[in-house]
């Protein structure tokens, strides 16, 4: 690590605790003018920060109380992409709303047939005058009950191999034939995922993303950002419970008292901060300019099951009291913070962070092939024509 956190006299610091104190409630659009729901990106949208400025905006958003509007596909994963390949025209219409959370996005990559293959998806946008007619089902769609905007990635060259053949879109989650149905998982919530079915959807030729063929790449690089931003110590991708506040429960409550419970939540204390200080390397990377690379594969490969070990501790500890709903294992102020706060909740959801952006051995193929140079895995299927793909493996199981 090569970096210091700027001090409480700071002069950045001091200039954006002065704004919020100038405006002490300041609502989303406010905030979105003002540059800080994504400080990274280039005017208008941010203040093209630096990793320290965007921090510094961070720390005192929370210390002014103050939370950003969420909406994470876009700010997160997605709508960065209007920056590098979108239209002026793009960029107008989606990203002031964006931003402010006005419009929720959804991310609509995963099919029924398989997410971790996502290059053999099979949503089809056919070209019809100036629409593509877009025909097919998404599933495990996170807030597609409630957006406004779907990233859509589309086979729109079922004869282009099957990486290639792909395109991503902007569609309004309201046109006529998408039908949203929500899916309810153990935690018994039906605010998490959904299956989406398309039905001969017309989707206006200007709401392509880039090029046509371009989806693959957009969407890996989507993703990628995604792997990193959910790398933080903690359940429910690093915004839930973290093992410092376990412990902190465990000695309130006396469950450290129990030598083998001590043993183990001294294990993911010290994991936990091996996780902080990961997390520490890669902001100073960012502020050396070096470039992101497949290292957030290793970190949420670690984080997610740490963040379901925080939880399963935090649940056993309760004994019999576990079992009721909604009863929380530990009162420390957990509770005003959404389902994010909710430690019954991050036990019933934790399962899912091990799946969700890649499964825990898709991210060790990555880190196999691309940091200890092992031989890649092979794909017979990518290099031959989508179209004549169902024939090869008809053929091959015979
Ligand atoms: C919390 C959560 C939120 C999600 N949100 C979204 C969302 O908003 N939008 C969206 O599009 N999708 C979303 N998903 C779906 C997610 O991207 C997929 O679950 C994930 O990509 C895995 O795909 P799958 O479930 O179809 O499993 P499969 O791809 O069918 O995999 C099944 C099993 O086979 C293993 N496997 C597959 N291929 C290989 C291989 N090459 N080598 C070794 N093992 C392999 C996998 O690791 C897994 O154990 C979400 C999932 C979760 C859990």
């Amino acid at each position: 690590m090569d970096f210091e956190f700027p001090g409480e006299d700071h002069p950045r610091r001091q200039a954006i605790r002065a704004w919020f104190a100038a405006n002490p409630a300041p609502t989303a659009p406010q905030l979105a003018e003002a540059g800080y729901v994504v400080p990274h990106w280039p005017a208008p949208w941010g203040l093209g920060a630096d990793a320290e400025l965007q921090m510094l905006v961070d720390e005192e958003m929370k210390r002014a109380g103050v939370v950003p509007p969420r909406n994470p596909v876009a700010i997160n994963n997605c709508a960065q992409s209007l920056l590098t390949h979108g239209t002026e025209a793009q960029r107008e219409r989606f990203l002031p709303a964006a931003l402010s959370g006005e419009a929720t996005w959804c991310m609509l990559f995963s099919e029924p047939s398989g997410g971790s293959d996502l290059g053999a998806l099979r949503t089809t946008a056919r070209r019809d005058g100036d629409h593509y007619v877009v025909k097919g089902h998404k599933i495990w769609t996170s807030l597609a009950h409630v957006a406004k905007v779907g990233v859509l990635v589309a086979r729109t060259d079922p004869d282009a191999p099957k990486h290639q053949g792909l395109s991503e879109f902007l569609i309004d989650m309201d046109t006529p034939g998408i039908t949203v149905r929500p899916i309810i998982d153990m935690s018994g919530s039906e605010n998490e995922y959904n299956e989406v079915f398309f039905d001969d959807v017309r989707v206006p030729v200007d709401r392509l993303l880039g090029k046509e063929g371009e989806g693959w790449a957009l969407a890996m690089t989507q993703l990628q950002t995604e792997r990193v931003a959910l790398s933080k110590p903690g359940a429910i991708w690093g915004s839930g419970p973290s093992a410092r506040e376990l412990v902190e429960g465990l000695i309130a409550t006396g469950g450290l008292e129990d030598a083998a419970q001590r043993d183990e939540a001294a294990k993911l204390y010290v994991e936990g901060e091996i996780l902080r200080l990961l997390a520490y390397r890669a902001l100073s990377d960012r502020m050396n300019a070096k470039p992101p690379g497949p290292q957030g594969a290793i970190r949420k490969m670690l984080a997610a099951p740490h963040g379901q070990r925080v939880v399963d501790l935090a649940k056993r500890s309760q004994g019999p009291r576990g079992l009721l709903v909604g009863e929380q294992a530990f009162d420390n102020g957990r509770g005003d913070g959404g389902p994010f706060g909710d430690w019954d909740y991050a036990f019933w959801f934790n399962p899912a962070v091990t799946l969700g952006v890649g499964t825990q051995e898709i991210l060790k193929n990555v880190v196999a092939e691309r940091m200890l140079g092992l031989p890649r895995e092979p794909d017979p299927t990518a290099r031959t024509p989508f179209s004549a793909l169902a024939g090869q493996l008809r053929r091959a199981a015979e």
